[in-house]
């Protein structure tokens, strides 16, 4: 069964202002990719958009494009955020936009909108995948969501699109446990605050060593609080390690808590800005390393859930590696059954 794809021209329109890193060129290059290395061909959204990607291979096949995102309905934000939360950044985007968090993270007028319809494709993606229509499915995103805090905006994130994707799939779906593997070169802080205290949902993060990067939390003595001890994992990395420091933590660490876990149910938190090219941080991963990363985490899936993976954009700011680790990611994800 082949995997499933989300996203939108709309995810442009999240506007954050000149020189910000979180900008809509991402979902531009990501588009770019994927129709170069023939994954999708749908007609291009953004003709105008210059991008050099190098070569390619190209894809043995195309993915299923699932229709236009919508905007989230706001009960499954509910699950995750308080209401004033969701009315604060509706009322300052509906304002014209402005600052939410110490200048990390602007909004513009269309910001809330495109931020519900993120969560959206997210939830599209799930239903896609638990209805069996799909095997696997990627949304990709803007802005992510990894750094949210229930009542918080943080660290280029309005809303916690990957922890709303697991409590929807609890609450609407039936599932019982879910695992989150994030591979952001940042601490999922966010992911973790909601979940820290549940045992139903198991957070593994690797992330580069918090003493050393935004946003200074996720040290491995992290495990979790009460009945969720245990069911938080955080692996900081050194500055300067890759693939193979990243593929060894994997066998040692990642894939075994997932088979003592056994969700029924992966979720992915996509970031790509541990690539080394990548200005945000100091670790080193391949385009190659992404791959092999996501075809373990795809063995794990097949081994416990029958294969169900959702997996969702966080970050990636240089936009040539972002592309090509988008579609590295996407072959590796389709090519596991
Ligand atoms: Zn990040």
């Amino acid at each position: 069964m082949p995997t499933a794809f989300c996203s939108s021209p709309r995810f442009a329109l999240h506007q954050t202002g000149p020189h910000h890193p979180e900008r809509p060129d991402r979902i531009r290059a990501i588009a770019r990719a994927m129709r170069q290395a023939k994954l999708i061909d749908s007609s291009d959204p953004f003709p105008d958009f210059s991008i050099d990607l190098g070569t390619m291979e190209t894809a043995r096949r195309k993915l299923i494009e699932l229709p236009e995102p919508t905007p989230a309905d706001e009960r499954w934000l509910l699950a995750v955020h308080p209401r004033e939360h969701i009315e604060h950044v509706r009322r300052v985007c509906a304002m014209g936009g402005g600052v939410l968090d110490q200048g990390d993270t602007p909004v513009g007028p269309e910001s809330f909108q495109v931020a519900m319809t993120a969560v959206g494709a997210l939830i599209s993606c799930c239903d896609a995948v638990a209805s069996g229509k799909a095997a696997r499915a990627f949304a990709a995103v803007r802005p992510p969501g990894h750094h949210a805090e229930p009542g918080q905006a943080m660290g280029f994130c309005l809303f916690a699109n990957i922890s709303i994707a697991a409590r929807y799939l609890q609450q609407a779906h039936g599932i019982g446990k879910v695992a989150i593997v994030d591979f952001d070169v940042h601490h999922g802080n966010g992911t973790q605050a909601v979940f820290e205290e549940d045992p139903s949902v198991l957070f593994i993060s690797l992330h580069q060593d918090p003493r050393t990067l935004y946003p200074g939390s996720g040290f491995a003595r992290e495990t979790g609080i009460g009945k969720g001890k245990g069911f938080t994992l955080n692996l900081p990395m050194n500055p300067g390690v890759g693939d193979a420091q990243y593929i060894s933590t994997f066998h040692e660490k990642v894939l075994p808590a997932l088979d003592a876990f056994k969700p029924e149910f992966l979720l992915i938190s996509a970031g790509f800005d541990g690539h080394r090219d990548d200005p945000l941080a100091q670790i080193n991963l391949s385009e190659a390393g992404f791959g092999q990363m996501t075809e373990l985490l795809g063995q794990a899936a097949n081994a416990h859930c029958g294969g169900k993976i959702v997996s969702a954009l966080e970050g990636g700011y240089n936009l040539r590696a972002l592309g090509r680790s988008v579609v590295r990611h996407l072959s590796a994800l389709d090519t596991m059954d």
